[in-house]
């Protein structure tokens, strides 16, 4: 691991005179940042604590709905408040992530900007395609945990953010700041895919940072569930995580957004499977019909075949457990 400066801004002015610096990093609480470090996969120069920000550490509600900053734990936002019923996809994400040590201290900017799991990029020893490298050692290796949609672009990774799958089923928006000012987008249009740009995973410059993640107002009716799927019961990563936002009039289902995560290089939408669900009044079978019309045009690569009936699963369950129906009779 490479020496480097530690600088504990005092405002958003000092982040970004600290970030002109090239090889300048944010860092929240650091367990993923760190990790990359360890294995000599980056050398920064020098870190930016933004947890010493306090004004970026706040979650409340108003008129333009929940707004979150960054420096909000995962385990904050699993026992929030203002995450309970409407919005509790996020808290159910949050609660489901890592392990208790690691949601004390990872931060929501962090885990939506944290870099892949991918076994070979996280191994100093594979210069792979997305570190610059000649070849996709997953492409023909060990790929059962890789993606099953969105795998054409020479890396196959899946994107590993259990707060951005939650998130992008509430249709979040993120206020990025530069020291050009601010812009929001939907957090639909930030995460990249390989074909697009290899190198990234989001659409952040150097000199960016999120400053704050809102989801918007949800009228009466408005329901949302995250569910997670592991290989074993203590904590791991999803082999697949779904979570679905829909409003509902009654029993129908006027709009849905499904969102599957371990499933592709960005959180993946699934517009046939919320089709299936719009203006329709939802059952454990409808549930079934959206879970098949979600896995339409999936591609598995050679290991990881099995994620397709357990997506079924998970969404399904999903669901049917948003719209209080038990998926298991
Ligand atoms: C054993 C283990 C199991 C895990 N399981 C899961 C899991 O099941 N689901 C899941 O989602 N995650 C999981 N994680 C990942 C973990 O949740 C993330 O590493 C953590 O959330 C990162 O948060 P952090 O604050 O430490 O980020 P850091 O490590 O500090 O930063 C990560 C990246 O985000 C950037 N960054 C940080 N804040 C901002 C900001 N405000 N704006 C722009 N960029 C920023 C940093 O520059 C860095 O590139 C697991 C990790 C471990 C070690
Ligand atoms: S999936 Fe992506 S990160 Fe993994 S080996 Fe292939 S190119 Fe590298």
């Amino acid at each position: 691991m490479n020496s480097f400066e530690y600088a504990k801004p005092e405002s958003l002015k000092d982040v970004f005179n600290f970030l002109n610096d090239p090889g300048t990093m944010v860092k929240g609480s650091g367990i993923d940042l760190l990790d990359m470090m360890k294995e000599g996969l980056i050398q920064p120069k020098r870190l930016v604590h933004l947890r010493s920000l306090k004004d970026l550490h706040f979650l409340n509600e108003n008129s333009a709905g929940v707004t979150i900053g960054p420096n909000v734990t995962l385990d904050e936002l699993s026992s929030h408040e203002k995450l309970k019923g409407r919005y509790q996809a996020l808290a159910q994400a949050a609660d489901a992530a890592a392990t208790p040590q690691i949601r004390n201290a990872a931060t929501l900017g962090g885990n939506l900007c944290q870099r892949p799991r991918c076994w070979y990029f996280r191994s100093h020893d594979f210069d792979c395609k997305r570190k610059g490298g000649k070849a996709c050692f997953a492409l023909d290796g060990e790929n059962q945990y890789h993606a099953i949609f969105g795998n054409n672009g020479g890396c196959v990774i899946v994107h590993p953010s259990a707060t951005a799958t939650a998130l992008m089923a509430l249709g979040a928006k993120l206020k990025i700041t530069s020291p050009k000012g601010e812009r929001e987008i939907s957090i639909d249009d930030f995460f990249v895919l390989p074909v697009k740009d290899i190198f990234r995973e989001n659409i952040l410059e150097a000199n960016e940072i999120i400053t704050a993640v809102t989801i918007p107002p949800a009228p009466g009716g408005y329901i949302s569930y995250y569910y997670k799927q592991k290989e074993k019961q203590a904590f791991d990563w999803p082999v697949a995580e779904v979570a679905v936002g829909m409003q509902m009039n009654g029993k129908t289902c006027a709009d849905a957004r499904i969102v599957l995560g371990a499933a592709a290089p960005i959180p993946w939408r699934v517009p046939k499977a919320e089709a299936v669900l719009k203006n329709q009044t939802i059952t454990r079978e409808l549930a079934r019909k959206a879970a098949e019309a979600a896995m339409t045009g999936a591609t598995p690569l050679s290991e990881n075949a099995y994620k397709i009936p357990v997506f079924k699963a998970v969404i399904t369950r999903t669901i049917c457990l948003a719209a209080g129906i038990n998926p298991f009779e």
